[in-house]
């Protein structure tokens, strides 16, 4: 049986400490015992488990981990990071990654759903609180997917899942503490 050998180089390591500098988590205290992949909900829609991710950082495979669809399939329920035995917050790292790869201007694999995160905050800024059919006309826009899903927009629409019309309530709080959040990234 062949061994394949993998070999890392002095940028390896800086990819991994990219991760402790941004997102404050150490990867190397993975152990691969794989619970965070057998807990994960959307695992089998990954084309890297969660595990296999924290693996490939551990090895700086940049371009492994940053053409990966795992970061932006993510539903952030944290059952990763609970399951951990030693305390590697993956759904921190998985959102790390996302903020390393705005830095670096790589494009993400699954771009709708950079775009959908995009509609979603703004959505918050103006309205306060979730206006879903706001949400859903400028996601519409930008992904010109007119009709996708309009059969289930309309049942949702009937069985009055979502209001037609906004509601404003504390839309200056939020952006206030995004505005705040915004300094702390600077700092
Ligand atoms: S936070 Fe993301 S990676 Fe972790 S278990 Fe949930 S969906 Fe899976
Ligand atoms: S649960 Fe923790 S130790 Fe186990 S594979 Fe996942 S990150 Fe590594």
């Amino acid at each position: 049986m062949t061994e394949e050998i993998v070999h890392i180089d002095e940028k390896s390591f800086t990819f991994s400490d990219a991760v402790v500098a941004v997102g404050g988590i150490d990867t190397s205290y993975c152990y691969q015992c794989g619970k965070c992949a057998t807990g994960c909900p959307v695992a089998y829609e990954m084309d890297l488990t969660p595990t296999q991710l924290i693996h490939a950082i551990q090895l700086g495979l940049k371009d492994l981990v940053y053409n990966s669809k795992t970061m932006w399939l993510c539903a952030a329920c944290q059952t990763c990071s609970t399951r951990c035995p030693q305390d590697v917050d993956i759904a921190e790292v998985l959102d790390t990654v996302k903020i390393l790869m705005q830095r670096d201007k790589k494009k993400p694999q699954l771009p709708n759903v950079l775009k959908f995160n995009k509609r979603f905050m703004g959505n918050l800024k103006w309205f306060g609180r979730l206006y879903e059919l706001g949400m859903i006309a400028m996601l519409k826009l930008s992904t010109r997917k007119f009709t996708q899903d309009m059969g289930m927009g309309m049942k949702m629409l009937k069985k009055r899942k979502f209001s037609i019309w906004p509601r404003f309530k504390g839309g200056w709080a939020v952006r206030k503490i995004l505005r705040r959040v915004k300094k702390q990234e600077k700092a």
